[in-house]
């Protein structure tokens, strides 16, 4: 019996599940149904049971929606001249981010908002159907409780950053910021947010300023992540550890420690590819973290200073040219990766279930994303089962 309002997605060629625990899943000329906004049923297109409505994928392939666990998207302004400059030679440091955060003062809510959908559109054509977003462009009590609000209109996955560096105003005293972090502003952050995250790194946040940090968000109820390792070696593995951090982000300088540290903590590393490309870093090196066990997670880090990219298909396709891992590998961290890393059991699979947030490519296999980097690819986007972007017409031979 057909499901109401159901729809069958047939002669997939391939579809990717994910339904194994920690593992790729996928076969070949498959069909898929769904209902209620879930994945009702997956399995042979031979085999496929009768629905209210129907697409003909022709051979095309199937995934589970990316899921993007780490973004900047509450933001005014640019920085191209600074990415231009280094480009032509000056290193990235920390104290760029503060050229953002005046910007992002000055900016009415309205252009806060149209910003943040402009970007959330741009994903979203790009297939990413979860997206995390974090504050840490106010800097104030006022400000980040604004930033956060404003992400909470497009993402449940919003995440508190007052810790992204100290602003001007507290320049001589830090330790005065870390407690304001800590006391009126997580006050005022809390009902809006879900995480909590700092940047521990020179120039930043120092291991005991995080950890205390972190201890004070899970305090107020909200959950640990961490920006940790970008930019040098650091302490920032071993907070995100003790603190029982659902993931660490950017882990690009690592010791043989820290990479134990992830395995027995079960923090997943989060990777940031975009990061590197747009500082000149070396590339984080994911297959050391497979081959340790680690769980391993792709996101973007969209920010206007160091990655100011939305796309995980290109992601994908830099982790699999410069970071050691298989297409598979990158495709399963884009989506069950991310969802590890946001504690999402409902997204990044799709077995049976799960919510029915998926894509179509305009290609027969996920191999593609990384094949043909650069090329828009996503014919179709579904967001809880809803068509969000695109269209699943079959393409003109
Ligand atoms: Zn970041």
């Amino acid at each position: 019996m057909a499901h109401p309002d159901s729809t069958l997605i047939t002669h997939i060629g391939e579809l990717v599940t994910n339904d194994g625990e920690g593992v790729f899943g996928a076969r070949t000329d498959a069909a898929l149904v769904i209902a209620e906004g879930q994945v009702a049923w997956t399995g042979p297109a031979s085999q496929a049971p009768a629905a209210d409505a129907m697409v003909d994928a022709a051979g095309r392939a199937v995934l589970p929606g990316f899921v993007d666990s780490h973004a900047h998207l509450v933001f005014a302004g640019e920085r191209s001249a600074e990415f231009a400059a280094r480009m032509a030679g000056r290193p990235y440091h920390a104290g760029g981010i503060l050229t953002t955060v005046a910007a992002t003062r000055e900016a009415s809510d309205d252009a806060l908002r149209a910003n943040l959908a402009r970007l959330a559109g741009e994903m979203a054509r790009q297939g990413t159907t979860t997206l995390e977003c974090k504050s840490g462009y106010g800097l104030t009590v006022a400000d980040e409780a604004r930033g956060l609000a404003l992400a909470g209109e497009v993402t449940p996955e919003v995440t508190y950053l007052g810790a992204h560096v100290v602003p001007p105003e507290y320049a001589g005293d830090p330790d005065g910021y870390v407690d304001l972090v800590c006391g009126p502003m997580l006050a005022a952050c809390a009902p809006h947010a879900r995480w909590i995250d700092v940047f521990c790194e020179t120039g930043a946040f120092g291991a005991e300023a995080a950890a205390t940090i972190l201890a004070a968000g899970r305090e107020a109820g909200l959950d640990a992540r961490i920006h940790a390792n970008q930019l040098g070696p650091g302490p920032g593995i071993r907070v995100a550890a003790e603190a029982g951090a659902a993931s660490a982000d950017h882990c690009t300088y690592l010791t043989d420690a820290d990479v134990d540290a992830l395995t027995s903590a079960r923090v997943v590393a989060t990777l940031l590819p975009g990061a590197e490309f747009g500082t000149r870093h070396p590339y984080p090196d994911a297959r050391r973290l497979l081959d340790a066990g680690v769980t391993v997670a792709l996101a973007t880090d969209c920010n206007p200073g160091s990655s100011y990219t939305s796309s995980m298909p290109f992601c994908i396709a830099l982790a699999v040219r410069d970071m050691g891992m298989t297409t598979q590998e990158a495709v399963w961290a884009a989506t069950a990766g991310g969802a590890r890393a946001l504690r999402r059991p409902d997204v990044g699979h799709l077995g049976v279930g799960a919510r029915a947030d998926l894509i179509m490519l305009d290609a027969p296999s996920h191999v593609y994303l990384a094949y043909r980097p650069g090329v828009p690819q996503i014919a179709a986007v579904w967001q809880a089962g809803r068509l969000a972007a695109g269209s699943a017409t079959r393409p003109s031979p």
